[in-house]
């Protein structure tokens, strides 16, 4: 029975696309569970530079400070445009939205399906059950550095001195940007199944030892919580070997970013994989967040119905639980999209020899119609 605001920000390649599809899921939950959407659109990527000069205005993210969340699409472009040596690139959309909005946290849910074990290169035995979230720190670690100027996506430089080239990295993290990441992570446990595993070097990194201290600080105001350390090479391999016997991994920025492109393939397709979002600011009913699927704009198969809009559907039921507090629509549209793919309908990326081949919009239509 709730009002919500909802910025779109659809961007650009095969975005447009698939938002369009999880906005028609949202508008029928809408009228299913009696809430009012309102979909405000902004520009984003390509579009927001021909048009405004940038890769996202001020008036947009002021757009998308005052509303309830933020459901995103992709932005990027094809190689040709990146070597025209374009002043503005269409990912620093991305970074503005992170850093000027503070989410801090980026959970990346990964789930099989059983229909869809086939799909994977790993053994259905192994991967059946698998139901895992990924929270990764977003705004330190090693991926931003801390040298300043602090510049996105070039955290340092490559300096001539006597002996030659050299460059450097750094990997700071604080107490406190720890704590909040890993209390987090403890959080989303409680409404799972209860396991936290924190993943570190702290044989090998000093951020390391002091991740897993406060890990272990915070933990203890967890006690129905299973609490565990892992080190990331010995989760790299435990996630292909024994995906099942993870619940909630959280770790550092660059490590998060790794294993979830290496989770991501226990799902089979990129296509299927959503994400959130998430910082400090809190919503009537829960955290103000940013939604959108794992993959990026795949300009490739723009335009042509091909696009599995999955990934954005389940990105919108992640923006319904965590920042409207909605499960039970939440979990309303994840139970439509497993019915959907028990129907046998499949886009192309997850085709099939005796499953029906459809496209976007009607992957998007039968999701709506199972709702
Ligand atoms: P980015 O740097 O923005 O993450 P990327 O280089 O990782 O982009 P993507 O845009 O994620 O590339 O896509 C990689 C390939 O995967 C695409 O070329 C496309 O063929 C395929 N792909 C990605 N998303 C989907 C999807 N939703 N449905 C079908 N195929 C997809
Ligand atoms: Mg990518």
């Amino acid at each position: 029975m709730g009002n919500y605001t909802l910025t779109v920000l659809p961007g650009d390649g095969i975005g447009p696309e698939i938002v369009k599809q999880a906005v028609q899921v949202l508008q029928i939950i809408g009228e299913r569970y009696h809430h009012t959407f309102t979909f405000q659109h902004g520009l984003v990527g390509v579009a927001a530079i021909e048009a405004e000069g940038e890769a996202i205005s001020e008036a947009t993210l002021a757009l998308c400070q005052q509303s309830h969340a933020i459901l995103f699409g992709a932005v990027g472009a094809l190689p040709t445009y990146y070597g025209q040596q374009p002043k503005v690139k269409p990912e620093q959309a991305l970074f503005k939205l992170r850093k000027g909005l503070q989410f801090f946290a980026n959970l990346r849910p990964v789930q099989t399906y059983a229909e869809l074990l086939n799909a994977s290169t790993i053994k259905p035995e192994v991967l059946d059950g698998t139901d895992l979230v990924v929270v990764r720190e977003l705004t330190g670690g090693l991926y931003y550095g801390h040298l300043e100027p602090p510049v996105p996506g070039k955290p340092s430089e490559i300096r001539q001195t006597e002996h030659g080239l050299e460059a450097i990295d750094t990997l700071l993290y604080t107490e406190a940007e720890i704590e909040r990441i890993i209390r987090m992570a403890f959080e989303i446990a409680r409404g799972r199944r209860k396991k936290v595993t924190s993943v570190d070097k702290a044989n090998v990194l000093s951020s390391s030892v002091l991740w897993r201290r406060v890990a272990e600080r915070v933990a203890a105001d967890y006690p129905d919580i299973t609490f565990e350390h892992l080190l990331v090479d010995a989760c790299a391999m435990h996630l292909i070997r024994r995906p099942t016997a993870f619940d909630v991994i959280v770790t550092e920025n660059l490590f998060g970013d790794i294993l979830t492109d290496e989770a991501s393939m226990l799902a089979g397709s990129m296509g299927m994989l959503p994400s959130a979002s998430l910082g400090t600011r809190r919503t009537e009913h829960g955290q103000f967040g940013l939604y959108e699927p794992i993959h990026g704009s795949a300009p490739d198969i723009a335009g042509q119905d091909k696009a599995n809009p999955i990934a954005t559907i389940l990105s919108a039921a992640l923006l319904l639980r965590y920042s409207l507090g909605l499960e039970k629509e939440a979990y309303a549209i994840e139970t439509a999209v497993s019915h959907v793919i028990k129907a046998g309908y499949r886009t192309e990326d997850l085709k099939e020899e005796g499953k029906t081949l459809v496209g976007t919009q009607e992957m998007g239509q039968r999701i709506v119609d199972a709702l």
